[in-house]
């Protein structure tokens, strides 16, 4: 069942078609002005605004509420002149309530909103969470969604598939490497990185040689690994358990995700990549970009990935910063993140 939200009852977006009549009309306004400066002496010509609504969209693809609050978050139209009202909806999870013509996070979860106006629709996902976490807490302040994981403890199916995925353009990758795809968001917060990295350093020798990674992919590279350690003499029982010294299990990498990436200077991984300008800088800076060093070397009993100065994570820059400062892995930082919203939820009595 979904809740529908008329625009009456709905007051912000009332609100909302006031300012863009007025964006509207002042767009003609303009039109008029520009169309007169271009041609001196000859007569204006009116061009023809066409606002017919072509697409409706949010600006971001999620939001964080606390729990409480309204949503603010409001949906935008193409042409931004289009004459359009919006029929929200709600999903029927109790995690966002109507309350006095407002959309109102009412407890933890995750939820989506969808708005449509004619033929055209977008959703907004929403993460509804605790304001505060005890005063005295040591834990991580709780922000936006909880982060993707995938380890030896976490198994991706084979349909799981990253919605954003896109090619990355060559000049990025590494001479000679395959045609590689991660994340938009990912590829976005990369491309910051490297400006920042070129910019200090001079200049950077630093290219892409993997990142997302099917699971069909997962299963060629482990199944070849498996394969050679047999041709070596191995029984296949220790092939399996030697393979993992090299590649994983499929559905447990998490190159899966599509938000971690491979660098390299020279198209190869090497250990030593921490004594390169890139690697040291990477070391140090990555997180400011959103990225964390997912394998540190001190952390191989608890990530059971041995040390990888060259794979980076996205988690955006608020986690990554948490987890740069204070020295915690993905997996620690997650179980933190789990300890904190128990205690948040313990702390404002507002137990589901
Ligand atoms: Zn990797």
């Amino acid at each position: 069942m979904k809740i529908k939200l008329s625009e009456g009852r709905y007051m912000t977006v009332t609100k909302l078609q006031v300012q863009r009549t007025l964006f509207g009309l002042l767009s003609v306004v303009m039109a008029l002005v520009v169309a007169r400066q271009a041609m001196p002496g000859g007569r204006a010509t009116i061009a023809k605004l066409d606002n017919e609504l072509q697409r409706v969209y949010f600006d971001e693809r999620s939001v964080l509420v606390y729990v409480g609050d309204a949503l603010e978050a409001q949906p935008n139209c193409q042409p931004p002149d289009a004459k359009v009202s919006y029929v929200w909806e709600l999903e029927d999870d109790g995690v966002l309530q109507v309350e006095d013509g407002q959309i109102v996070a009412a407890k933890n979860g995750r939820t989506t909103v969808r708005v449509t106006a004619g033929q055209h629709s977008a959703t907004l996902r929403v993460t509804a969470q605790y304001r505060q976490l005890p005063p005295d807490s040591t834990l991580p302040p709780l922000y936006y969604e909880e982060l993707p994981i995938a380890n030896y403890n976490h198994t991706l199916s084979a349909d799981d598939v990253p919605a954003d995925l896109i090619q990355i353009p060559a000049a990025y990758v590494a001479a000679n490497y395959y045609t590689l795809y991660v994340s938009q968001e990912t590829f976005n917060a990369y491309l910051k990185l490297l400006a920042a990295m070129q910019a200090e350093l001079g200049s950077s020798r630093m290219h892409i040689i993997s990142a997302y990674r099917s699971y069909a992919r997962q299963a060629e590279l482990y199944n070849a690994a498996v394969r050679s350690y047999m041709a070596a003499g191995n029984t296949s029982e220790r092939a399996r358990v030697l393979a993992l010294n090299t590649t994983q299990t499929p559905g447990n990498s998490e190159h899966q995700l599509g938000n971690s990436i491979d660098v390299s200077n020279d198209n190869t991984t090497d250990h030593n990549y921490l004594q390169t300008p890139e690697g040291a800088w990477l070391a140090e800076n990555a997180h400011k970009y959103g990225f964390v060093i997912r394998y540190p070397a001190d952390k191989e009993d608890i990530t059971r990935i041995a040390y990888e100065p060259w794979h980076i994570r996205y988690v955006g820059i608020f986690h990554a910063t948490y987890m740069y400062v204070n020295h915690v892995c993905l997996e620690e930082y997650v179980d933190l993140q789990a300890q904190a919203k128990e205690a948040a939820e313990a702390y404002s009595g507002n137990k589901e």
